[in-house]
């Protein structure tokens, strides 16, 4: 485990309790039943006995008891200002904590190892870049098949058991595969209707794969799609081609989605663009940062984030395509090409 007591700054001990934070600390594949303390002598994964094996395979420094117990774990070492994961505690936990350490000063936090991750090593973006991999395999497996008739659900079952198959640990979220007028709706599932020619039929899925998430999205017209539709698609790709013309290092955060927002304004279709442009993705599918026209900050090399221009049309339909993309020194590599 890397010693990362830069991040105790003015603690004496931080208690991280959110899994993808333990994860990225300890590399712990464990981490949603950890929790990782830190203090001056460095890191110390708090698991249940069932790891016990894990753990000590791994060399992974650790105290063993039931979560219940853990607070309690901690009671000979965290004194002094003990900070923990503000928004990750569930109040029942923080009392248990503050019952088990009376001496300490309980100092909440937040971000601070998300800090951390916002600029991915090299060995992160290979992880990313294999979950990505994984999940473009399964969709040009799957693409051909999807024809008017199938339900939307077989075509997330196809696209899942593709990512399975060639050996994802699951799929990063639940896939969405939203046709007709489900499209209007930017996080609908996928459910038994049929796909029907005219239609657009929008696929967001991605794979994880050693802790680490892809995250992808397709629209693909089926058959003679009525003009009113390919106009909702056309200006979707225009937004995005916007968008990447203004992606590197050092750009601020906001100008992607201030150029996709431009296009999409010209087109009339700015009110049916109601979220963001993009996320990072990491140990997460959603995580820092965030690329919105009202984002402060820039781009930096290691941020590997989504461009995703979405309009959703109530009665009509809706569009969207998401690009992967790794930010590097140069400028950047698109980790969702050749789908
Ligand atoms: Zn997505
Ligand atoms: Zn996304």
């Amino acid at each position: 485990m890397n010693d990362f007591t830069q991040l105790l700054e003015d603690l004496d001990g931080l208690l991280v309790t959110h899994p993808a934070n333990v994860r990225y600390l300890s590399g712990f594949p464990h981490a949603e039943d950890a929790w990782l303390w830190l203090d001056a002598g460095g890191p110390l994964l708090l698991a249940s006995p069932l790891y016990q094996n894990d753990l000590e395979a791994a060399g992974l420094p650790h105290l063993l008891g039931r979560p219940e117990a853990w607070p309690r774990l901690l009671a000979g070492r965290a004194r002094g200002r003990v900070g923990f994961e503000a928004g990750r505690l569930p109040y029942a936990t923080a009392r248990r904590l503050g019952e088990a350490l009376p001496g300490a000063e309980l100092v909440p936090t937040q971000g601070r190892v998300e800090a951390l991750r916002v600029r991915k090593r090299p060995e992160e973006v290979e992880r990313i870049r294999r979950a990505m991999a994984i999940a473009r395999e399964a969709y040009l497996e799957a693409q051909p098949r999807v024809r008017p008739g199938v339900p939307e659900i077989e075509v997330a079952a196809w696209l899942e058991c593709g990512m399975r198959q060639r050996g994802a640990e699951g799929r990063a979220f639940p896939t969405i595969v939203a046709s007709g007028e489900n499209g209007a709706f930017p996080h609908a599932g996928a459910g038994p209707k049929a796909l029907a020619e005219g239609e657009l039929v929008t696929l967001d899925f991605g794979a994880r794969h050693a802790g680490y998430h892809s995250d992808v999205t397709r629209t693909l017209a089926l058959g003679e799609v009525p003009p009113q539709r390919r106009r909702l698609l056309a200006a979707v790709e225009a937004a995005l081609e916007a968008a990447m013309a203004r992606l590197g290092p050092g750009v601020p955060l906001a100008e992607p989605d201030r150029a996709a927002r431009a296009v999409l304004e010209a087109e009339g279709l700015l009110a049916h663009y109601p979220h963001a442009l993009g996320h990072g993705v990491g140990l997460e599918v959603h995580e820092a940062p965030r690329l919105s026209h009202r984002s402060p900050g820039v781009l930096e090399p290691g941020m590997v984030v989504t461009v995703e221009p979405g309009v959703y049309v109530p009665g009509l339909g809706g569009a969207r395509i998401e690009e992967l993309v790794w930010i590097t020194e140069e400028g950047y590599q698109v980790l969702s090409a050749g789908m």
